[in-house]
């Protein structure tokens, strides 16, 4: 049997990999396909499949746009973009700008707490998209933290001292924007989203009537039977079924590319039924 991992971050956003050392990390632990997903870029889409290529590594574009849905935040996956795409590309800017203004927050609020982060330091440790995992990798360096994961307990993350909400596009937009690019829209990891199976199934037949097309049924930490609801939901609703590591590299260190031994292998099947829709829809 062949195995997939359909959500991952390189360097362009987050993970500590580049898309080449991505696609060679997917080989080593003997994946047949991974599809990139940074978040709110897809700046390295283009090495990932080029990459892809030379290593004999089937690889799927896509993209993690945040987004909220009843004041809420969500993450929404998209695959199979055309990347010129005028609405995409306009979203994508502006997801990023909202990202930078973020930061610039947070980095105030930091010196309020008499952190102070060097703007120039935090460019060099990004070589795409800043996000938090960035800021906290200078905290750790500061010995501010003991680690990523404390620098999100004590300061970055939603209880932390200098939390700073992000400013959001409606779901219903960013599937919206997806779709029109050739897209096919999928809600990342629910769990996070909802606590109980029946609030879940409210959301994804929320986002459906909305244009959703997916849900991601595997994802480290879900359990195996809010799995399998998630599975009959997607049969059910007649949505694809996804699912992967959001593999970080070292910044999320319990996580392997594939997602084992925290997430059951994804059957390759799925992506060829990803497939099937995407072709559908040209
Ligand atoms: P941001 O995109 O700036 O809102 O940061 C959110 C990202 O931070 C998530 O997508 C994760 O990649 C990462 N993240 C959140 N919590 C943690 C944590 N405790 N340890 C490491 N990374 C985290
Ligand atoms: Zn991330
Ligand atoms: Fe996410
Ligand atoms: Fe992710």
């Amino acid at each position: 049997m062949e195995y997939i991992d359909l959500h991952t971050h390189s360097t362009c956003s987050d993970g500590s990999l580049t898309p080449t050392e991505l696609v060679k990390e997917a080989r080593l632990a003997g994946l047949a396909a991974i599809a990139l997903t940074d978040h709110d870029t897809m700046a390295g889409i283009a090495e990932a499949l080029s990459a892809g290529q030379k290593t004999g590594l089937e690889v799927i574009s896509g993209v993690e746009a945040s987004a909220s849905h009843q004041g809420r935040p969500v993450h929404i996956l998209g695959y199979g973009l055309d990347q010129s795409d005028r609405d995409l590309t306009l979203l994508l800017a502006e997801l990023q700008r909202i990202r930078r203004d973020r930061n610039d927050r947070i980095i105030e609020k930091l010196a309020g707490q008499g952190l102070i982060i060097n703007r120039e330091e935090l460019a060099a440790t990004a070589s795409g998209l800043i996000g938090r995992p960035h800021i906290a990798r200078i905290l750790v360096r500061q010995r501010a933290v003991f680690s990523i994961d404390h620098a999100f307990r004590k300061y970055l993350g939603k209880t932390g001292r200098t939390y700073v909400e992000s400013a959001r596009f409606p779901a219903e937009d960013v599937i919206r924007t997806i779709t029109g690019a050739g897209g096919l829209a999928v809600l990342a990891h629910p769990a996070t989203f909802a606590a109980s199976p029946e609030q879940i199934a409210t959301l994804v037949r929320d986002l459906k009537a909305r244009g959703l097309g997916g849900i991601e049924a595997y994802y480290p930490g879900h359990p195996t039977n809010l799995c399998k609801q998630l599975l009959d939901l997607a049969g059910k609703l007649d949505l694809a079924v996804t699912g992967g590591s959001d593999f970080h590299g070292s910044v999320k260190p319990g996580i392997h590319i594939g997602g084992a031994p925290v997430m059951p292998p994804v059957p390759y099947r799925f992506l060829e039924n990803l497939r099937e829709r995407l072709a559908g829809r040209h």
